[in-house]
């Protein structure tokens, strides 16, 4: 539920929380713990003043008649004539209860904390400002703790009601946890339960606490108490290691809470010297409340109801004890933790719709402020799909986040992994006001920034070609092919010319240049042939590809289809062709047939030769000793090599496959746990499964060969049942072979991003309980288990409403039917699961509207 659930008025309804898990980052949770139990205690630091001379529950009448603060303070001050303590109270809360229920807001001051421009004033204007807050002003009922505290609240506020405590001295500042302040912690539980007993439900609001909004709506309707918490686990109300804070609950006016705070303040006797607020955590811990009392005690998610900071917060704690510490010692621990993702493509995308995990404060760096959704890109070239159908705000998707999200439409040009920030730079062209660059710290860094056109260095590509990546690349492909048509339809143009402009040239055969060149081919043909019939005998439209074939990476039935569709459809094929130089108006190449030299006048050009390494993850892979590699190295569970806290996903990186040979020695003697220097069978039970998670390639090595199993493997190749280590390494020699680097596709980044998404969802539970397999060259196990990627099966559209579709299990389908097999793969597998909210009803929409 977002921001717009807040604000409900003052009926209480229960609201549906969201079903995330609270976790926190690992080595974090233990630190926090202790961090905001210690902050927390200090945060309640009250500085105490009292008068002894008044009996409890005493009214102090002031002698001199309250001044008004503001001569447009225009309330009236609630006195009963009855003088008796218990009617006064029972006057005052009359007067101030909501009118639907006897529901009261309670606070309690001392003449420290009501000094002009002090906690009070502060406290008071909150309620004022704060969104739909400022009714509640009229539910408050303010607790003098001594007589110049009611003084000053007698000026301000119709509902003041002074109490003060027989037998400690609260006259003077009061320290932490010495004697006369819990004494005073207790005299206020006391205080409450006076309030249960004359029926009346209420919110006890510490005057540190900032009203930032309307907490009724993010109440439970079903519950007695709720305490608002300092630390709220496991995402469950009811979580008994939850630290209640006693500085912000709700009470409902039953005889369960009066029994429940009898109990609750009985049960000082039991901790001589402790404070109320730590026996309540002892009796929610050990639960013994529950039997005792029956009452359902409910703690509420700090996300809503929290001192740690945050958009969603209904309060925001001004403990001023409490910012000092935290910003001196605790800071760090308390402060959430920073995910910066950098990018907001497939990869980048899919793990913020995955991640759910509010302890996280997440800010997002991209030069896009969308979701595009790639596999339609070209067909928005020719108009058939509409740009904003692709589309989806990244702004849209985030704002339904549990947790704190930012967005910044800028690109990052340096990543600094020792300061742990990232240096971006606007995008906007004017940025006015403000300087363009600034930095962003973070606590992980998620890098998914995708990949560049990779132009082989080729001269006047980047000058003279469109790329097919972006949407605006689309819309200007688009716009370029029209102008082509009417430049060649203006009087005075040569033939020569005229074929010139409408000479259109895809370079790159893989499935992306195929695509858009069956696109075009559609578009011209079936589109601009009626609007522009003269002229139809002038196009032409060029494939060429270095490589022998297009679709290469294609079953060969796929590869001959297309070819085949391209040659009939009239489209000119040229494999084996290399382009060497573009310039306005030619592109070269060489042919490797002839070993000739050609060049083809051309209208426009575009290029899709597949993809290169940002300037920016070149400089990171520099930075970080990755100088051998092209393309940016992860581990399996997709964290950059040699980079603590970074992670890398999607067309910007590539996982490196640990390679079974480099750990066989570490795998033998892990399973030769008795150190014979030789390993039967039996001795690999226990490690098989973690060696066939650990190492994949081992799992296709025997499905290629059609052994049964890993066991079958080392029998086959030694045909003995003792193995030594040379033994062992021999029958392994031929496993790492089978390592294949993952496509660079929308559906691996989706899958990425959603696998760690999920990692960081459950990082302080598979902390505690790790999941992944053995460590083998370490101790213990990998916390996760290691990304593995589920192929759904490839496409390549071919005009024409023919599709090409590798599915897997070695399926081939090419034909009419499979086109629509191809958006149904696409809206379902891919965008519904895990990126783009595009549903098949979508798809199916985008595909009735062609022509
Ligand atoms: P991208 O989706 O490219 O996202 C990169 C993100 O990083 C973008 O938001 C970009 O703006 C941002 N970025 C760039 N530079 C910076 C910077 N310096 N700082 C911060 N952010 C930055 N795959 C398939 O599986 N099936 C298909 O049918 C298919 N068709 C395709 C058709 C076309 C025309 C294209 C171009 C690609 C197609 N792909 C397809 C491939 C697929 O789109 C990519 O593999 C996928 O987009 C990779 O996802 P990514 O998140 O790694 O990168
Ligand atoms: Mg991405």
């Amino acid at each position: 539920m977002g921001i717009g659930g807040i604000g409900g008025g003052s009926t209480k309804r229960r609201v549906e929380i969201p079903s995330y898990r609270i976790q926190s980052p690992p080595q974090f949770s233990i630190t926090l713990y202790r961090a905001v139990l210690l902050g927390a205690s200090i945060g309640l630091m009250y500085i105490v003043l009292g008068q002894s001379q008044y009996s409890p529950l005493q009214s102090p009448i002031s002698t001199e008649t309250p001044e008004r603060e503001s001569e447009s303070s225009s309330f009236h001050i609630f006195k009963s004539e009855d003088k008796k303590p218990e009617k006064e109270l029972d006057f005052i809360l009359k007067k101030a209860a909501m009118k639907d229920r006897k529901t009261v807001i309670i606070t309690t001051v001392n003449v420290a904390w009501t000094k002009p421009s002090s906690i009070f004033d502060l406290f008071l204007e909150s309620l004022k400002i704060g969104n739909e807050t400022q009714k509640y002003l009229e539910n408050l009922v303010v607790v003098a703790l001594d007589p110049e505290a009611y003084n000053r609240c007698v000026r301000l506020h119709p509902y003041c009601y002074s109490l003060t405590t027989e037998g400690g001295d609260f006259s003077g500042e009061k320290k932490f946890m010495s004697e006369d302040y819990v004494k005073m912690m207790w005299r206020r539980i006391d205080f409450l339960r006076s309030i249960l007993k004359l029926g009346y439900n209420f919110i006890f609001s510490d005057a540190d606490v900032t009203w930032l909004r309307d907490p009724f709506s993010r109440l439970y309707e079903d519950s007695d108490i709720q305490f608002s918490t300092d630390l709220y686990l496991f995402n469950s109300s009811r979580s008994r290691p939850n630290l209640p804070n006693a500085g912000w609950f709700y009470v409902e006016s039953n005889p369960r809470t009066i029994q429940f705070y009898k109990y609750w303040y009985s049960k000082r006797l039991n901790f001589p010297g402790v404070n109320e607020q730590d026996v309540l955590r002892k009796i929610i811990f050990d639960g013994s409340f529950s039997n005792e009392t029956g009452v359902d005690i409910r703690l509420l998610d700090m996300a809503y109801f929290g001192g740690c900071g945050g958009g969603l917060l209904a309060f925001a704690n001004n403990n001023p004890a409490r910012t000092a510490y935290a910003d001196a010692a605790g800071g760090a621990h308390i402060r959430k933790k920073k995910v910066v993702v950098l990018g907001t493509g497939w990869a980048g995308t899919s793990f913020l719709k995955g991640l759910k995990d509010p302890s996280l404060d997440v800010e997002i760096v991209s030069p896009r402020n969308y979701f595009a959704f790639t596999p339609l890109l070209p067909s928005v070239t020719n108009g058939t799909v509409e740009a904003r159908s692709i589309i989806e705000p990244i702004r849209n998707i985030v704002r339904k986040k549990a947790f704190d999200v930012q967005f910044r439409e800028a690109e990052c040009y340096k990543i600094d992994t020792k300061n742990k920030k990232v240096h971006c730079k606007s995008t906007q062209q004017n940025n006015v006001g403000g300087s363009e660059d600034f930095t962003v710290d973070y606590d992980y860094l998620v890098i998914a920034m995708g990949a560049r056109s990779n132009t082989f260095n080729t001269p006047g590509v980047v000058e003279h070609t469109h790329f097919l990546k972006e949407i605006e690349d689309a819309q200007k492909i688009r716009k370029t092919v029209i102008d082509c048509f009417e430049k060649a339809s203006l009087p005075n143009i040569s033939e020569e010319e005229r074929k010139r402009i409408l000479h259109f040239v895809v370079v790159g055969g893989g499935p992306t240049g195929v695509e858009f060149a069956a696109e075009l081919h559609d578009f011209v043909i079936e589109d601009l042939a009626k609007l522009y019939p003269y002229l139809k005998s002038y196009v032409t439209i060029t494939l060429l590809e270095a490589g022998d074939h297009i679709l290469n990476m294609f079953d060969k039935r796929i590869t001959q289809f297309a070819e085949d569709k391209f040659r009939r459809d009239g489209l000119d094929l040229k494999v084996g062709s290399m382009v060497t130089k573009v310039t306005d108006k030619e592109i070269c190449t060489k042919e490797r047939a002839t070993g000739q030299n050609v060049s083809i006048p051309y209208g426009m050009v575009v290029w899709s030769t597949g993809i290169g390494t940002r300037p920016v993850v070149m400089d990171f892979m520099k930075q970080i000793g990755q100088t051998n590699r092209r393309v940016l190295a992860t581990d399996e569970w997709l964290r950059v090599e040699g980079c603590e806290d970074i992670y890398a996903l999607g067309d910007c990186a590539t996982i490196d496959q640990r390679k079974v040979m480099e750990d066989i020695a570490a795998i033998f003697s892990k399973a030769d746990k008795n150190n014979t220097g030789k390993l039967k069978a039996d001795d690999f039970n226990e490690v098989i499964n973690d060696i066939t998670e650990r190492y994949p390639q081992v799992v296709i090595h025997l499905k290629k060969q059609q052994v049964k199993n890993f066991l079958q493997l080392l029998k086959n190749a030694q045909g003995e049942d003792e193995l030594d280590i040379e033994k062992f390494k021999l029958a392994l020699s031929a496993v790492d072979a089978q390592m294949k680097n993952l496509p660079a596709t929308a559906q691996v980044a989706a899958q990425q991003g959603t696998y760690l998404a999920d990692c960081f969802n459950r990082m302080d539970d598979c902390e505690k309980n790790p999941e992944g397999p053995l460590r083998f060259r370490g101790s213990g196990r990998h916390r996760f288990k290691a990304f593995r990627y589920k192929h759904l099966g490839q496409f390549a559209p071919l005009g024409g409403e023919q599709t090409a579709a590798q599915l897997p299990g070695d399926w081939v389908s090419i034909g009419h039917s499979t086109q629509w097999l191809w958006y149904s793969v696409y809206a379902s597998q891919l965008a519904h699961k895990s990126a783009g909210d595009l549903r098949l009803g979508k798809a199916f929409h985008i595909r009735k509207r062609l022509k």
